[in-house]
């Protein structure tokens, strides 16, 4: 007899388009090995196109013949599809819409994630969140404070927002400049915005059109293909899965993760979520790279560059709270 371990999974925007790229990968072995089966749990918003496409994606996985799958189940309510949850990704957000601005879209996405942060009492204690609805940093920071108020003994490190895309640009285009011939260990501190700090763990000083190149990279994409990121979206979410759960000895990994107020190397008067150079331990584990931190620091523009971002990170939350 077989014996496995059993993961409830919600993914949240679940009709939307880079769900429709991350839930085959969650479910074709990209991910987890064979030894790990997934109920799946699949939230979206409740009006009838939306209920009638999440139904429709409920079926058409149950004929996949996915090895991984045990049960797909739909919900338009956060504390039903949180419930037992084991693992969350945060794809659902309100998109920006004509005439709203920044503030705007901060404020109304800022409702949805202290809903969603209060129904994380439903979900396992130790659940583990990844937020990729943008804002992200802001959305993830907003999900732990609620979640907090609901349960204070809530553990940040559950807690991280997704800056592989653009660890995974960086690396990509390096790469693909080179013609294959140097690998790179791209970093990513501070916001994902154009304020967001490229770095790397191989003491290249990067050209600043590069740079550029990789801040600019999600309008490139909006403006040639006329939708945002998605199936590279999608894969930068399996990727952070995939070495958060396993580990990674071989690079740093960054994510956007809590950080204390008055940490030793970004000193900030609040708890934000901040992208970091973490090494990824294995089991959900991680440890903020601080060597390379103190370096960055240590260099006079690249510290100027990461308060930017930080300050940034603060002035969203203030927007929200004004
Ligand atoms: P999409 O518009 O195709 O899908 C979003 C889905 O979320 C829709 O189905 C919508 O109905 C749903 N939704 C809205 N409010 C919800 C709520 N309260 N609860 C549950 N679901 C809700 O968008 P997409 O292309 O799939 O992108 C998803 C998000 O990811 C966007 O916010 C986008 O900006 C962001 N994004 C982030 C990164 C990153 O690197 N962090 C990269 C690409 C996209």
């Amino acid at each position: 007899m077989s014996t496995f371990k059993t993961l409830k999974i919600c993914v949240t925007g679940a009709a939307g388009q880079i769900a429709s790229h991350f839930i085959p990968q969650l479910l074709n072995g990209l991910i987890f090995t064979d030894s790990i089966k997934i109920n799946l749990s699949l939230l979206d918003i409740n009006i009838p196109p939306v209920i009638k496409m999440l139904n429709g994606i409920k079926l058409e996985l149950e004929d996949c013949n996915y090895k991984s799958l045990l049960s797909v189940s739909t919900s338009t309510d956060a504390n039903e599809a949180f419930k037992n949850c084991d693992i969350i990704i945060f794809l659902g957000g309100f998109p920006r819409k004509p005439g709203m601005n920044r503030s705007d879209l901060l404020n109304q996405n800022s409702k949805i994630f202290v809903q969603q942060g209060e129904a994380l009492i439903n979900a396992n204690e130790n659940c583990k969140c990844i937020v990729v609805a943008n804002p992200c940093n802001t959305n993830c920071e907003i999900l732990y404070k609620s979640a907090k108020k609901k349960n204070e003994k809530i553990n940040k490190n559950n807690f991280t927002s997704l800056s592989r895309l653009d660890q995974n640009r960086c690396e990509s285009l390096y790469k693909i400049c080179n013609n294959g011939k140097e690998e790179i260990n791209g970093i990513i501190i501070g916001n994902h915005s154009n304020t967001m700090v490229i770095e790397n763990n191989n003491n290249i000083k990067f050209d600043e059109k590069f740079i550029e190149k990789i801040q600019k990279r999600g309008g490139e994409i909006l403006e040639t293909k006329g939708l945002s990121s998605s199936f590279s979206a999608a894969k930068a979410i399996a990727d952070h899965l995939k070495d958060w759960y396993y580990g990674n000895n071989n690079k740093l990994i960054s994510m956007g993760v809590v950080i204390e107020k008055d940490d030793e190397i970004i000193k900030n008067k609040n708890e934000i979520v901040c992208s970091l150079p973490l090494k990824l331990k294995g089991n959900f584990e991680y440890e903020i790279e601080k060597e390379i931190m103190k370096k960055f620091m240590n260099d006079e523009n690249t510290k100027e560059k990461i308060e930017k971002s930080v300050k940034e990170l603060n002035e969203e939350i203030e927007m929200i709270n004004n």
